[in-house]
C-alpha cells in the first residue's frame, strides 16, 4: 500500500492539456527508458512518462499531481548511482530532456541561464566559442538540472568548486504548482535565508529546477597534465597530501590504482606502468606560472619516492588522459563483463585520506571480491568499486559500503561526497546528520506537504510524518 493514488484516464487527458499530447507517453517502452538509473537498483516503472516543454507547463503538472497525490519524479539523464531518478512509487517521471534551450549568455559577465534538461557537455560545446566553460564534469552525460539536483562534482573540482559553486540563480516549481526565483545574478549574495542552496543537492524532493543561471569561467590559456607513478598506494596518498599542502593550484588531483593504471593505459594507449598512479593538472593564463607549479610537484613526487612523473602539455595526450580517466567505470565493465558494480562514493578531511584508503584495501582484501579504487583524491573523495557476481558476493559488496561508510563518518566524513543519496545512501543520513535529520524533514514538510516529490529518496519514507 502506497499512501498515493493511481494515474486515472481523467488525470492523464489532464496532462495531455498541459504539455500536449505528443509529450505525453504510456507506453511500456517509454517507461521503461525512465525506470532505472546508473545504479544497482532495480528498474521500477512510472504510470506515465511526461516531457514538459517549459516552467509553466513544470509547475501546472506539480499542481495537477499534488491535487491528487501523484508521486512526481524529476528525470534528467538518468546517470545516477545510487537510484536518484527511480520512480520508487510509480506515478509520474517527469522528463526535462525537451528542455534544453540556452536561455541567455551574458558573456560580460561570465553567466549563462539554461533550461535543465540541456546537457552539461553541450553547454560546454557551446560555450567553448566564447572561451567560457562551466566547470563541473562528472564525466556521465549528465544535465544541468540533474547536476544542480545532485550537486554533483569531478574532477576539476578541487579547484572551481562542485555544481553549488557554480550557480548564481534559479527558477524553481514548488509542489503545489507556484513558481519562485532563488538567488541572484550578483556574484555576492546576503539577503535572507540561502534557499538558492537549499535546492541544490534536494535530489527533486524539494522543488523541480526549471531554469538556471550558471557560473562560467575563461578556458585557461595554459594547460598542462602530470601522470605520476609510485611503488605503492601509501607514497602514492602522502603526495596527495603534501601537494594539497604546498599551496599548489592544481586544477585535477586523481588517484588511479595499480590494476587501473593498467587498463586505462591499455584501452587508451596511455604510457602508465601497472603502479598507483596520480593524475594531476595545472592551469594558468602564464608559462612562468605553470612551469613553477610544475617544478614543484616533481619535488613532491620524487620525494614520495615517485618511480616515473611524466608532464605533458601536448592537447591530444591530455585530452586522452581525461577521456580515459573519464571513462574509467565503462572500462571496467568491458574489462569484467562477468561482475556486476558496487560504486561507492565516500569523502573525508584530507589528512584523513591515507586511513581511509588503508581501510579500503583492507575491506575488498578481507572479503575477497573484485574491486577498483579510484579517487578525486584532491578532495578527500575515494570511489571503491566492487564487483559481485551472485547474491552472496552482492550481500559482501554492500557490507564493504557499509564499512567505508561509517569509517569515512568516523573519520569526520560524509557518506557521500558527490553522488549524493538516492535510495542508497537513506540508511546512514541519521548517522551522519544526527537531530538536523528531523529539520530536513521538517522543511520537506513545508515545501511539499503531501510528499509526491521524489518519494523513497533522501528520507526513509514516502510522506513527511
Ligand atoms: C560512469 C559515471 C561516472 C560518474 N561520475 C560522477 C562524478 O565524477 N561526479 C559526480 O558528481 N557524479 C558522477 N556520476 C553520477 C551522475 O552523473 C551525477 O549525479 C549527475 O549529476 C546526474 O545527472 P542526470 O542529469 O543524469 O540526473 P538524473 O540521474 O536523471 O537525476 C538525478 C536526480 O536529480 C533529480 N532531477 C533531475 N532533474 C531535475 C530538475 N530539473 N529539478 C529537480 N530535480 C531534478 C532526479 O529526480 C534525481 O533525483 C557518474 C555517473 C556515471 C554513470
Amino acid at each position: 500500500m502506497t499512501p498515493f493514488s493511481p494515474v486515472t484516464p481523467a488525470v492523464l487527458q489532464q496532462l495531455e492539456e498541459i504539455v500536449g499530447a505528443g509529450n505525453v507517453s504510456v507506453t511500456e517502452a517509454d517507461r521503461r527508458l525512465h525506470a532505472q538509473d546508473m545504479s544497482r537498483f532495480a528498474p521500477r516503472l512510472a504510470e506515465v512518462v511526461v516531457w514538459p516543454e517549459t516552467a509553466v507547463q513544470i509547475a501546472a503538472v506539480l499542481a495537477l499531481a499534488n491535487e491528487h497525490h501523484i508521486p512526481v519524479t524529476p528525470w534528467g539523464a538518468g546517470s545516477s548511482l545510487e537510484g536518484h531518478p527511480i520512480p520508487w512509487f510509480g506515478g509520474i517521471s517527469l522528463s526535462t530532456e525537451r528542455m534544453t534551450a540556452v536561455l541567455a549568455l551574458h558573456t560580460d559577465d561570465f553567466q549563462v541561464t539554461v533550461q535543465p534538461g540541456i546537457g552539461y557537455k553541450d553547454l560546454n560545446a557551446h560555450l567553448a566559442r566564447y572561451g567560457l566553460f562551466f566547470p563541473p564534469d562528472p564525466g556521465a552525460n549528465a544535465t544541468i538540472g540533474g547536476m544542480l539536483a545532485n550537486n554533483a562534482a569531478g574532477i576539476r573540482t578541487v579547484k572551481y568548486g562542485a555544481t553549488k559553486d557554480n550557480v548564481l540563480r534559479m527558477e524553481v516549481a514548488l509542489a503545489d504548482g507556484r513558481l519562485i526565483h532563488v538567488g541572484s545574478r550578483s556574484i555576492k549574495q546576503s539577503a535572507g535565508y540561502d534557499l538558492l542552496h537549499l535546492f541544490v543537492g534536494s535530489e527533486g524532493t524539494l522543488g523541480v529546477v526549471t531554469e538556471a543561471t550558471l557560473k562560467l569561467t575563461p578556458i585557461p590559456e595554459l594547460m598542462s597534465a602530470v601522470m605520476a607513478s609510485f611503488p605503492a598506494i601509501g607514497p602514492a596518498i602522502d603526495a596527495v597530501v603534501a601537494v594539497r599542502g604546498s599551496g599548489l593550484d592544481v586544477a585535477a588531483l586523481e588517484f588511479v590504482d595499480a590494476q587501473t593504471a593498467v587498463l586505462l593505459a591499455r584501452e587508451n594507449g596511455l604510457d602508465l606502468p601497472a603502479q598507483p598512479t596520480l593524475l594531476m593538472e595545472f592551469h594558468a593564463a602564464h608559462a612562468e606560472t605553470i612551469h613553477l607549479g610544475l617544478e614543484t610537484v616533481h619535488e613532491i613526487c620524487a620525494e614520495f619516492g615517485a618511480t616515473r612523473i611524466h608532464t605533458t602539455a601536448d592537447p591530444t595526450e591530455r585530452q586522452r588522459l581525461w577521456n580515459a580517466r573519464h571513462h574509467t567505470y565503462e572500462t571496467w565493465v568491458r574489462a569484467r563483463p562477468d561482475v556486476q558494480w558496487l560504486v561507492t562514493d565516500v569523502a573525508v578531511p584530507i589528512s584523513a585520506y591515507p586511513q581511509l584508503i588503508a581501510r579500503a584495501e583492507g575491506l575488498l582484501a578481507a572479503h575477497d571480491l573484485a574491486g577498483f579504487m579510484i579517487g578525486h583524491a584532491g578532495d578527500g573523495n575515494m570511489h571503491v568499486t566492487v564487483g559481485f557476481r551472485n547474491e552472496e558476493e552482492e550481500v559482501q559488496a554492500n557490507e564493504v559500503n557499509k564499512e567505508l561508510v561509517l569509517k569515512a563518518i568516523a573519520l569526520g566524513g560524509t557518506c557521500t561526497g558527490e553522488h549524493g543519496v538516492g535510495v542508497g545512501k537513506v540508511p546512514y543520513l541519521r548517522q551522519e546528520h544526527g537531530a538536523a535529520m528531523d529539520v530536513m524533514r521538517s522543511l520537506k514538510h513545508t515545501l511539499d506537504p503531501n510528499g509526491i516529490l521524489n518519494p523513497g529518496k533522501v528520507f526513509e519514507t514516502a510522506v513527511s510524518p
